[in-house]
């Protein structure tokens, strides 16, 4: 079992879930369980991500996504790059330093 988690592989068990329908579609694999399941931790990849710098549109400073001094939500950019941010004439954060 441990050997499934490593590789990313999600594991429906029937002792715990009940019965498990898999439907196909689309060529894509959906699960369905009886028992709704916890929120399963998502891996995002990068083109599905906001970006990974946030850039004050007032102050024009950018900044990292767990940097205490975020912008408030009106006043964000978000910046998928150090220099997406530095074209744009953002500096950094003398807090986070992105
Ligand atoms: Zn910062």
């Amino acid at each position: 079992m441990s050997r499934l988690k490593d590789c990313g592989a999600m594991v429906y068990r029937t002792d715990e879930v009940g019965n498990v329908v898999l439907l196909i579609e689309d060529g894509k694999i959906y699960a369905k369980t009886q028992i709704e399941l916890p929120d399963q931790p998502v891996i995002l990849s990068k083109e599905n991500t906001d970006g990974e710098y946030i850039g004050n549109i007032k102050s024009y400073v950018y900044h990292t996504e767990s940097c205490k001094s975020l912008p408030a939500e009106h006043n964000r950019e978000y910046l998928t790059s150090k220099e997406e941010a530095e074209s744009k004439g953002y500096k950094a954060c003398g807090n986070c330093n992105p």
